[in-house]
């Protein structure tokens, strides 16, 4: 049999003829996927590159080990992308030529890929198949942002090159699958975990890539922009030995970002255990046993949550109380010594004592344990570079409910090369804290409404979350629209 090999990779394009040496190459940097079909020149016949003698490696070299070098390196992002994306044309003209056309340089795109999203701090990157082309999206301060059009033949190419980095299984494209990996920004100095999810779709495989922990230096308490009330507040709570803190907010407010300051706010000041139980794991934090579980699997979950509990933790982060059952748990380890984050889905800072309540929880044990209710959201935050002051009109003061800041200085977006004439760089916290003292505690015990814990709020001057927000108006952190549209919430 000639040393001379072709192979396809799913693009409709044939590459080579090559030697074994240079498939073998190729499959070590892991272009070459185990999936992929080889033909030797001497026969007809495609066989499935993992069957072929010399390259039955191909699964191991393709699948490097977590945090090896190999996955890791971004390889030089000056000669990345040979063509494809960018230029499909000239690819076009190379292969009608008597040359063997080179195969598209799959990994050093998903590389770049990585590193668009990662300077433009994107929290996920996507991969979204259509009928004619797949998308590749970006999500920045919460808003989706296509970077590239890929042509739908490179699709499952790009697709398998993250799962082999994921250590999914890159034959199996019919199933949800999870996974995640570490990669090194070498430019940077910086290495980021990554999540990866992979959903079958009517076009293919849709990949959904979570940037964790951006710039975990980043999450602590004082970047989150709480006010100096708030901040002093929730350090206070934080730097207890026992009791629960909980935090509320709708999907995507910021509240588990909070938490995790919190756990790492602990870390550098307190000795002690801290574990999580978190659906999913969304940072990694150097120092705290980290453990998920199957949110929707209710047994496991609460199975988990009592092992955690005899494991002697200090600390314990439970990343959303959804029933009784782990409203139990969570209550009876802040009775027993432990101080206890977690949060739950409700409106506002009072409706956290309501919500216990309705899960099953009796008013004593809320009054015992309760130490904190936080609410949170997120408003854009505008760039200070090229915001433009404006007097606040009186019809918009009194839409505020705050006619008396009619004339206050108020900032609208502008346009700089800063903040990619977006008006907005990253995004500020907007806090309701409600701590809860003696007096609060027989109102819980006596069995309290949220009307009732609201006009608790409004005798002791509690700010809540409009209070908050207005104030960041003023300051000229956000805009009014911003303002309204976490109001409307
Ligand atoms: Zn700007």
């Amino acid at each position: 049999m000639t040393d001379q090999w072709f192979f396809e990779i799913g693009d409709g394009n044939t590459y080579g003829p090559y030697t074994l040496e240079k498939l073998q190459k190729w499959a070590a940097a892991g272009n070459l996927m185990p999936t992929h079909r080889v033909r030797n020149v001497d026969s007809t016949e495609w066989v499935i590159a993992a069957y072929v003698p010399g390259l039955e490696l191909t699964t191991v070299a393709a699948v490097p080990e977590q945090g090896t070098p190999e996955q890791s390196s971004p390889g030089s992002l000056g000669k990345l992308v040979r063509g494809l994306g960018r230029k499909p044309k000239p690819r076009a003209g190379e292969k009608a030529g008597s040359a063997p056309a080179e195969p598209p340089d799959i990994v050093a795109m998903c590389d770049e890929l990585l590193t668009i999203a990662f300077t433009r701090n994107a929290s996920d990157l996507h991969i979204d198949p259509e009928e004619n082309v797949t998308l590749i999206q970006i999500r920045v301060d919460g808003e989706l942002e296509t970077i590239r059009k890929l042509p739908r033949n490179l699709h499952n190419a790009v697709v398998s090159r993250y799962k082999v980095l994921s250590n999914m299984d890159i034959a199996e494209r019919r199933l949800p699958q999870d996974g995640s990996f570490v990669y090194a920004f070498e430019e940077q100095k910086k290495k980021i975990s990554i999540r990866a999810a992979c959903l079958p779709t009517t076009h293919g495989e849709r990949l959904t890539l979570r940037l964790l922990a951006l710039e975990t230096e980043q999450l602590t308490l004082n970047r989150l922009g709480m006010s100096k009330r708030n901040f002093d507040m929730f350090v206070k709570f934080a730097s207890q030995n026992q009791g629960m803190i909980l935090m509320t907010g709708p999907t995507g407010s910021g509240k588990s970002t909070t938490l995790y300051a919190a756990l790492r706010h602990r870390l550098a000041n307190y000795p002690g255990r801290i574990i999580t139980v978190e659906d999913p794991v969304e940072f990694d934090i150097v120092g705290v046993a980290q453990s998920e579980v199957d949110g929707a699997d209710k047994v496991q979950f609460t199975t988990v949550l009592r092992n955690i509990l005899r494991s002697d933790p200090d600390v314990i982060m439970i990343g959303e109380i959804r029933d009784f059952e782990s409203a139990d748990i969570a209550i009876k380890a802040a009775l027993t010594g432990h101080l206890v984050f977690s949060s739950l889905h409700t409106n506002s800072a009072a409706g956290v004592i309501t919500r216990l309540t309705d899960m099953g929880i009796q008013p004593f044990q809320v009054a015992a344990t309760l130490r904190l209710g936080v609410a949170q959201r997120l408003v854009k935050r505008l760039c200070s570079e090229c915001r433009k002051p404006r007097n606040i009109t009186a019809v918009e003061a009194a839409a505020l409910g705050s006619p008396h800041i009619e004339g206050s200085i108020i900032y609208d977006p502008g346009k700089c090369a800063r903040c990619n004439e977006r008006g907005y760089r990253g995004r500020v916290g907007i806090f309701e804290m409600l701590p809860i003292d003696e007096e609060l505690c027989r109102r819980i015990v006596a069995g309290c409404d949220e009307v009732e814990i609201a006009d608790y709020m409004r005798d002791h001057s509690i700010p809540r979350l409009r209070d908050d927000a207005v104030d960041k108006l003023l300051a000229g952190a956000t805009t009014l629209a911003e303002v309204h549209e976490v109001l409307n919430w």
